[in-house]
């Protein structure tokens, strides 16, 4: 009954009201984080984007890997001494990680942060991390080693040294956790977008879908392809355009495969649509690194998924698309 009076409510609300667009940016999380919303005024549309981005603020301070006393780096510096409790929000954040981890054959894995470190000192030095250097990196990785307790609500980083980065999917989770904010706030249809990884809920009024186009690095492909119509989804590319090294002609990429120790080599870019951005993020990360071939397996065998990717090769530009790609809506 609770349910049915909320409903009738939000489609009255949906009906009377004449909603304005509102947008704002703001710094966060290492990328500018905005908000666009549908709004009946400009106070209530600013009240919303303010409590969005708070709550972004909130979850940088949990999940940040540069910020020294983030609930993220005071686990990390529990590595090797046993369980420790875990906040909400990193709980689920490291518990979805973890699934994708297994999935993906740890093509995603949180745990490749010394190599992660290793290769972003790479990429300020301009040279290949050496060999030996790898391997001890490689020997602190390794998804098995870090143990989530569901009913403690604890996590254990079981090797001395050990370190988690979330950079593949925080950004999503962050998106998401903003899309939700804006809906405490009786914000129905927004669009949050941090960097690359987008999450948007319902159309804009009298829209089939949020136009979104996708960041294809500089790869030249036609526009059908690239903007796409969307509502309660989330959207993510990964690739080298921004971050990335050139060594004696070699392109590294800020993305890892935590099996090999190395960074990417060779351009792509891979655009993953889900039901949230905390997985499209995530997803977007994992198939980088899977390719094409392994990548678009596991994304068809994901209910609510659907991928493209690009790859520059010897031959020329190589468009892979996933199944549900063909039944995106499209901009017309
Ligand atoms: P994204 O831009 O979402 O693809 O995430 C890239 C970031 O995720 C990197 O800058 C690293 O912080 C982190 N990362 C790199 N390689 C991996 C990997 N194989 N699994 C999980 N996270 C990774
Ligand atoms: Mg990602």
């Amino acid at each position: 009954m609770g349910l049915f009076i909320a409903a009738t409510k939000v489609h009255a609300f949906a009906c009377s009201e004449i909603l304005s667009r509102f947008e704002q940016s703001q710094p966060h999380m290492g990328t500018l984080a905005r908000i666009v919303i549908y709004a009946p005024d400009k106070e209530a549309a600013v009240r919303a984007a303010n409590a969005a981005f708070k709550r972004i603020q909130e979850l940088e301070a949990i999940f940040s890997d540069y910020q020294n006393d983030s609930e993220l780096n005071r686990l990390c510096q529990q590595a090797g001494k046993g369980p420790a409790p875990v906040s909400p929000h990193l709980f689920r954040i490291l518990v979805q990680s973890q699934e994708l981890a297994v999935a993906s054959g740890g093509a995603f894995d949180i745990t490749a942060r010394p190599l992660v470190n290793l290769w972003r000192r790479a990429r300020r030095q301009r040279a290949v991390p050496n060999p030996e250097r790898v391997s001890q990196a490689l020997h602190l990785t390794g998804y098995q080693h870090l143990k989530v307790d569901a009913n403690a609500h604890t996590a254990h980083l079981t090797k001395p040294g050990m370190l988690l980065d979330l950079g593949g999917i925080a950004k999503g989770y962050a998106a998401d956790e903003a899309i939700q904010s804006l809906q405490q706030a009786g914000i129905e249809s927004a669009l949050v977008a941090l960097g690359g990884d987008v999450a948007v809920s319902q159309a804009p009024p009298g829209k089939r879908g949020w136009t979104i186009e996708i960041a294809t690095a500089n790869f030249q492909v036609e526009p059908k392809l690239k903007s796409l119509l969307l509502s309660n989804a989330g959207v993510s590319t990964s690739g080298d355009a921004e971050q990335f090294v050139e060594i004696d002609g070699v392109r590294y990429s800020h993305i890892i495969d935590p099996r090999s120790g190395m960074a990417l080599t060779g351009r792509h870019s891979v655009t993953v649509v889900a039901k949230n951005a905390t997985r499209s993020d995530a997803l977007a990360t994992t198939v980088s690194v899977m390719g094409a071939k392994g990548g678009i397996a596991l994304v068809n065998a994901a209910p609510d998924s659907a991928v493209l990717l690009l790859e520059d090769t010897a031959s020329g530009l190589q468009v892979w698309k996933s199944k549900k790609w063909q039944k995106l809506k499209t901009v017309e």
